[in-house]
């Protein structure tokens, strides 16, 4: 098998050719189609998150080995199976779930396996979709995508179900009022397809990129703000018809979460997705005062993939804007990310 992989936190990725995985019990190999490259790919090559106040969270002090081939958002068709893995279909394209747990802990048991304490997320924990062939441990984890090309259905196992999860979290408030969805990169255009497909009114979008915001607009936002502007919290507002009941952050910077806080009105929700990094700027008194939730959202759970998997193949999500790049060009592919190069969403083809 052929590989892009990390060796070293800060480095570029490396060619690399491996003899083919072997399958036992269970487990299952694939040829990969796709692999969807995804913002967070930035800090796994990195090797830390921002956390504000001056200090950084190491990967290798949570447990990630290297060499690691990254890609959590892979594609592929059965190859070879376990005797234990039952009749699985070739020639087939799934897309894989990449929040794979322990199996064993409370979380893996009760269906959050993407919260659990010793997790072996694809591309992060166990090698992902930076190659031609991908092992996993079990066909659970696949979901056929039926007409969807490779290349579209990559970016949902990461950013459509990001935004699934997150949407599901203030599903109760989108069709009130629209939703504010700050960060129109990859997860804010899924994000945009998401609200409609749940039947949720057009979303406010806030980006700084005037490029972005046109790309939110033709993907169907009602309205797309600067959030660089002085005013930019009265234009949201003026967008939601008063204070906002909900703002998801696919950003997660200082900026961000401080726009979404000053947007949000009382009894109000904040999700934050995004990973860019940074402090909290809230006032705690403000906190109880305006009576907000603020919550984190991760990926999300099988069940939920399952849940867009058949929302995806009946036609209710929009495709996101991908190109394909050759597998070779990870490397060059992961700079122009870091740059603000790529529009909508970066697809590796083996
Ligand atoms: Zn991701
Ligand atoms: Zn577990």
């Amino acid at each position: 098998m052929k590989c892009q992989s990390l060796a070293e936190f800060g480095k570029r990725l490396q060619s690399e050719t491996r003899p083919d995985p072997e399958v036992t019990g269970t487990e299952v190999l694939l040829r990969v189609t796709a692999s969807g490259v995804c913002h967070s790919d930035l800090h796994i090559r990195e090797g830390c998150y921002n956390l504000g106040h001056g200090q950084t969270l190491s990967f290798a002090d949570r447990g990630m080995k290297l060499p690691l081939v990254m890609g959590h958002e892979p594609v592929g068709q059965v190859i070879a199976a376990g005797p234990d893995a039952g009749d699985l279909v070739r020639e087939k394209n799934f897309v894989i779930y990449p929040w794979q747990g322990c199996g064993e802990c409370h979380q893996c048991n009760s269906g959050r396996e993407n919260y659990c304490a010793a997790p072996r997320y694809l591309g992060m924990y166990a090698d992902g979709g930076y190659a031609d062939r991908i092992k996993i441990p079990h066909p659970k984890y696949l979901f056929d995508i039926g007409d969807i090309s490779p290349e579209i259905a990559a970016p949902l196992a990461c950013s459509g179900l990001t935004t699934f999860s997150a949407l599901k979290k203030v599903e109760d408030t989108i069709k009130v009022a629209p939703v504010v969805i700050i960060g129109a990169g990859g997860l804010g255009l899924m994000a945009i397809g998401l609200v409609k497909a749940m039947g949720g009114l057009p979303p406010v979008v806030v980006d700084i990129d005037p490029a972005k915001r046109d790309a939110a607009l033709k993907a169907g936002a009602g309205t797309a703000i600067d959030g660089a502007a002085t005013d930019a919290v009265g234009q949201v507002q003026a967008a939601t018809g008063g204070p906002a009941l909900a703002v998801v952050d696919l950003v997660g910077a200082e900026p961000t979460a401080n726009l979404a806080f000053n947007a949000v009105g009382k009894g109000g929700k904040i999700v934050i997705v995004g990973l860019f990094g940074g402090a909290a700027p809230w006032p705690l008194p403000l906190i109880p005062v305006k009576a907000v939730s603020i919550m984190g959202s991760y990926v999300g759970s099988l069940s939920e993939f399952a849940e867009l998997m058949e929302l995806a193949k009946a036609g209710k999500v929009a495709a996101l804007p991908t190109q394909t790049v050759a597998l070779e060009e990870a490397e060059t592919v992961l700079n122009r990310l870091e740059e603000g190069k790529i529009v909508g969403r970066a697809v590796l083809t083996p």
